[in-house]
């Protein structure tokens, strides 16, 4: 018996001891509630932020709707940091708050696209945007942005013009082609190109030459999208004259040369030359397209690069048409050039699709300056940025690197260690592809981080500076830097020493 009521105590001794134990938890917990309740009453209301005089100044600049859905995030974001304890230790004053509100509209306000200094060593970095424009193609742009202009309008006869006439102009006394269209990008070109010419009919192409490029531009999906047909000829790294002759017939429309601008086949190779091409386009009575990728103006092996084809130079060997981008090597801005026989690229600006693709107005201000500045400039290499990132000499390259190093010091800090080194930058945008160019890099090491903690904290600054990583090491490139303060890293967003 007696342990019977042992074995029924036990339980309600234990239950006392846990209340005893609990209570003040459970004090504790609904104090804090208690707190938290507190807290969040006493957040001011929208309506009481918006008319702090500081949110008055935000209202003359951005709209109401705008501010009242910024106060709200704050609000909201304040409220969890209550909720989750940290109450206590947030300033819930008004005017903290407004700052607060201040600093997210500024970062809210921060464009997307940013200015980023390029120290990859890739000249042409197709992620940070390629070609970079003349002063001549700048004041261009600016000149028509904001004041009407004769776009379409003939000036002497009063009424409507034409909106490439002057391009037209100036790319064919540049090419020697007999008449030239603009479109949006080369990618735009070589579609509108294969639809005018090959639309429901057939296109040979080598497979060698079946290129994809960055961004998934890829010739087969390409020339499905124009709805004519890829006709395939050849093997990977051979292909003769007789391929493309067997494969010709009725269907047949076009014969398509593409430059495998970002690979080389080498070893056991054969090509069909573009002049090749012609003869049995000739024979066949068959247009020959070629899609150039980059299509140089001048020729940079005289600056000590290997040849990119030249465009004039393949006018002259007999190609109907050829397509080639405005921001690679030609180094003006985005667009899609093709230059080639009257007939072709009547029908070229004849079709729907050129309406689709054409450029704008401040685009075709750029490209109008900077392909004049080709015709008329007594030292083109130095006004067009991208050239003069080409053909800048190793020793100019390694004074910059000089008159940064101590200026980099003082920045970094004493734990930072930094030297010059000769190293190897590369053109990019798929234009000469094995090409190495000579140039000097700062290394930058600190015993205590790794090279992708420095990348990283080199994108902190203000402007963010990319490099790249080798072998473990974190390098700055200078060949596309010619104002070595660039390089000194501004980080007052961020520190840099940990
Ligand atoms: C770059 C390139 C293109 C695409 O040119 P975008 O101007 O980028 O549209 C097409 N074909 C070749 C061979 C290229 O190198």
């Amino acid at each position: 018996m007696s342990n019977k009521t042992n074995d029924n105590d036990a339980p309600i001794l234990c239950e006392k001891v846990m209340l005893n134990l609990l209570l003040p938890c459970v004090n504790l917990i609904f104090s804090m509630a208690d707190q938290t309740a507190t807290l969040l009453r006493e957040l001011p209301s929208i309506d009481r932020l918006l008319k702090h005089a500081r949110c008055e100044a935000l209202l003359t600049r951005y709209n109401r709707e705008y501010v009242i859905e910024q106060c709200r995030a704050v609000l909201d974001q304040i409220r969890g940091e209550i909720r989750q304890g940290h109450g206590q230790t947030i300033d819930l004053g008004e005017d903290t708050i407004i700052a607060r509100l201040d600093m997210r509209i500024v970062t809210d306000s921060q464009p997307s696209h940013r200015r980023v200094v390029n120290a990859t060593g890739t000249i042409l970095h197709t992620n940070l945007g390629r070609a970079l424009l003349s002063q001549a193609a700048i004041d261009a742009m600016l000149a028509v942005a904001d004041h009407p202009i004769n776009l379409e309008y003939d000036l002497a006869a009063g009424k409507r013009g034409k909106r490439e006439e002057t391009l037209e102009k100036l790319l064919t006394e540049l090419t020697g082609a007999e008449a030239a269209t603009v479109v949006n990008n080369n990618a735009a070109a070589v579609l509108l190109g294969l639809n005018t010419l090959a639309e429901g009919k057939e296109v040979i192409v080598s497979r060698g030459e079946l290129i994809e490029i960055g961004g998934a531009f890829r010739i087969p999906e390409i020339m499905a999208k124009s709805g004519a047909v890829l006709r395939e000829v050849g093997a990977t790294n051979r292909t003769h004259p007789a391929d493309y002759e067997n494969a010709i017939h009725e269907k047949t429309a076009l014969l398509l040369k593409v430059h495998t601008s970002n690979y080389k086949v080498v070893g056991f190779t054969a090509e069909v030359t573009l002049e090749e091409l012609v003869a049995i386009g000739k024979k066949h009575n068959l247009p020959v397209m070629e899609d150039l990728g980059s299509g140089a103006f001048i020729d940079l092996s005289q600056h000590g690069l290997s040849k990119e084809p030249i465009v004039a130079e393949r006018i002259q060997a007999g190609a109907s048409v050829v397509t080639f981008s405005g921001d690679k090597i030609l180094g003006g801005p985005q667009a899609g050039l093709m230059v080639g026989k009257k007939d072709l690229i009547d029908k070229m600006n004849k079709n729907h699709l050129q309406r689709a693709l054409r450029c704008g107005k401040l685009t075709l201000a750029a490209l109008e300056a900077t392909l004049r500045r080709y015709r008329q400039s007594p030292n083109i290499v130095e006004e067009i940025p991208t050239l003069r990132a080409f053909t800048r000499s190793v020793e100019e390259i390694r004074a910059t690197g000089e008159q940064l190093l101590p200026k980099l010091q003082v920045a970094l800090g004493a734990e930072f260690q930094i030297q010059l080194e000769d190293s190897t930058a590369q053109i990019g945008s798929g234009a000469l592809p094995t090409e190495e160019l000579p140039t000097v890099v700062v290394s930058v090491a600190n015993p205590k981080l790794t090279a992708n903690t420095i990348a990283q904290k080199f994108r902190t600054a203000n402007p963010p500076i990319i490099g790249r990583i080798k072998e473990d090491r974190f390098l700055l490139d200078l060949r596309t830097i010619f104002d070595p303060l660039e390089l000194v890293p501004n980080f007052n967003r961020a520190e840099i020493s940990q």
